[in-house]
């Protein structure tokens, strides 16, 4: 809620303040632009007469900067004119209220925009789940490697990344079905959710029958035993196919590499290089990781 009386702040608290909403105010444009942008709202109530800069000008910049341009704004104003009005919803404004308003009528439309918000939110999220297996896709994965790339570089920490392929897959689904390897597919994907133990740890379907696994601050060692344990756990799901009349189970190969990002490596370098080990983890007998260290400047 931006507005610079006090008293339209204080209505404004009392007309939303039972309606379950974190109410967060803003007493000018120049503050408003600050705080939202460091803790972006759902919704965002915009007075538009304001001593230093007016609330046509907040929308502006509001709408020129790829943090805040989709943010819903309602103008709240005393500003009654159709000009005014048509002013506002051409600058991106979802709504435009005038004053003195109708308490039931402010708090539909504010009911109303933030249901859309939070529908959008729902398909955002679904869009970055994968629909067979329900964990995060690659997608999710893109998006999360580059801000814990740029995280690590700035902490100057470790981050290591794994790439798993399952093996023989073709020959699973060739003797079990189809079916019965989009169940193993579920199951191996469990079964590497499960091994995850801190927050930031990530595990993406990155294609086919391929996962990638994203570990901030980890070293390589600790990486490297990690993956093991999570190469391990698959074998013990005993997914049992035949192989040249041979009884086997399934199992995975793991090509992983770890930094300490600098200018001179990116994380696309990065994985290249944990495909690169898959290769060679695929080559030389497969159900093994293979690991290796980036030189860190
Ligand atoms: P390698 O050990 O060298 O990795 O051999 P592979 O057979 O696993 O590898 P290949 O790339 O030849 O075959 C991958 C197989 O994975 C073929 C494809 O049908 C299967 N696959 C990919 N996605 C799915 C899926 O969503 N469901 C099922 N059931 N199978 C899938
Ligand atoms: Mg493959
Ligand atoms: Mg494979």
């Amino acid at each position: 809620m931006v507005d610079d009386s006090p008293d339209n702040l204080n209505l404004l608290k009392q007309v939303l303040g039972n309606e379950g909403y974190e109410l967060r105010v803003a007493p000018s444009g120049s503050f408003a632009l600050r705080a939202i942008h460091i803790n972006p709202p759902d919704l965002i109530l915009l007075d538009i007469r304001m001593p230093d800069m007016d609330g046509m000008e907040v929308c502006r910049q509001l709408k020129n900067d790829d943090l805040t341009r989709d943010i819903p704004i309602i103008f709240l104003t005393a500003l009654n004119s159709s000009l005014d009005e048509g002013r506002g919803l051409k600058l991106g404004a979802i709504d435009y209220i005038t004053k003195p308003f109708n308490a039931d009528i402010v708090k539909a439309r504010v009911r109303n925009h933030l249901n859309y918000v939070h529908q959008r939110q729902l398909l955002e999220q679904l869009a970055k789940l994968d629909p067979l297996t329900e964990i995060p896709n690659r997608r999710w994965f893109d998006d999360a490697i580059e801000s814990e790339w740029y995280r690590a570089m700035r902490a100057e920490i470790f981050i290591s990344v794994a790439i798993l392929d399952i093996d023989y897959f073709k020959q699973y689904n060739d003797n079990q079905g189809h079916l019965a390897g989009d169940q193993a597919l579920i199951k191996v994907a469990q079964a590497i959710v499960k091994s995850l133990s801190r927050p930031a740890d990530l595990v993406a379907r990155y294609g086919g029958e391929e996962f990638v696994v994203l570990l901030p601050n980890t070293d390589s060692n600790g990486a490297k035993q990690f993956l093991d344990q999570i190469r391990n756990n698959v074998e013990k799901l005993n997914l049992v196919y035949e192989l040249e009349s041979e009884e086997k189970h399934l199992t995975i190969s793991v090509g992983g590499s770890t930094v300490i990002p600098h200018s001179d490596v990116t994380f696309k370098g990065l994985l290249e290089a944990a495909d690169a080990n898959l290769y060679q983890a695929k080559n030389t007998g497969r159900n093994q990781v293979v690991w290796q260290e980036l030189p860190s400047v």
